[in-house]
């Protein structure tokens, strides 16, 4: 099916869609970097894939932050530069619209963008954290931490201690608190949609199938199928920014 073009059918499912969310009590959404790629954030493994020589999976470790923070606070302004003027797109700004009308919405993130939040959604979960926070290695704390660049190494205002992004990196476990909140999400949810991502990366990948499982009719948007497909009641292929906004 060409991704860019909505046939007949397609427009069927998409009033068939569009009808399930103006009456949904509950809706959750998943998002993966897909929904940010028309804003023009740039991925891990594309062509701004290597910075100095490094990739994403050398620089966002624990064992690199510990062997050279000065490093890796170094890459992490590059990418805070490079999203400081990044905007949202229809996508986000759609999701934020049906969170208004929805009275029980969640919306489940692997992105660390931070661009739902700007684009106006409130309740959001955000699996692998948000690179505009800061978390101290010594008292845990969390904070908020918009500048650009950051001063380096960055030291906590409360302890002295170090602070690291406030990321989920390669090798760690994401918080429990944050992972049963998604569930509980998962499981009371009538209607998912599960946008822009790949349906590899865990636990993400298994979230659909939670969903559909504990009864949601589950939607999937993407530019091609994914392992998702198999499970979900719909995919829809296309552009996420030009697909949420048909439906919502
Ligand atoms: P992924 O890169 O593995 O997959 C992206 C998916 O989005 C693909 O299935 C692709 O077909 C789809 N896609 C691409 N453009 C799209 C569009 N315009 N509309 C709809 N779908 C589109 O992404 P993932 O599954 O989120 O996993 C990547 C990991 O890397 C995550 O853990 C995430 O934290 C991290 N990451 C985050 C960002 C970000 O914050 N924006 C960017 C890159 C990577
Ligand atoms: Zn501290």
């Amino acid at each position: 099916m060409c991704p860019y073009f909505l046939n007949h059918m397609d427009n069927n499912v998409i009033e068939d869609v569009r009808n399930r969310l103006s009456v949904a009590s509950s809706v959750t959404i998943l998002t993966g970097a897909g929904i940010s790629a028309e804003s023009g954030v740039p991925t891990f493994r594309g062509e701004d894939g290597l910075w100095r020589n490094y990739r994403a999976e050398e620089l966002a470790t624990p064992q690199a932050f510990k062997r050279d923070p000065v490093l890796v606070w170094e890459w992490y302004n590059m990418r805070r530069e490079r999203l400081s003027d990044i905007e949202p797109n229809q996508a986000h700004y759609a999701l934020a619209r049906l969170e208004k009308r929805v009275g029980d919405f969640t919306l489940i993130t692997q992105n660390v963008d931070g661009l739902h939040e700007k684009g106006g959604s409130r309740n959001i979960i955000e699996l692998h954290g948000n690179i505009w926070r800061v978390r101290c290695t010594g008292c845990g704390g969390i904070k908020e931490n918009h500048d650009v660049p950051i001063d380096i190494p960055p030291y906590c205002m409360d302890c002295g201690g170090l602070l690291r992004p406030h990321i989920v990196w390669f090798g760690e476990m994401l918080p429990d608190d944050v992972l049963s909140s998604a569930y509980s999400a998962l499981e009371i949810c009538k209607i998912m949609i599960v946008v822009g991502t790949s349906g590899i990366v865990q636990p993400a990948a298994s979230m659909a199938y939670t969903a559909k499982r504990a009864g949601a009719y589950v939607i999937e948007v993407n530019l091609e199928m994914t392992p998702n497909s198999g499970i979900v009641d719909r995919t829809i292929i296309g552009k996420a920014a030009e697909i949420l906004p048909l439906l919502i």
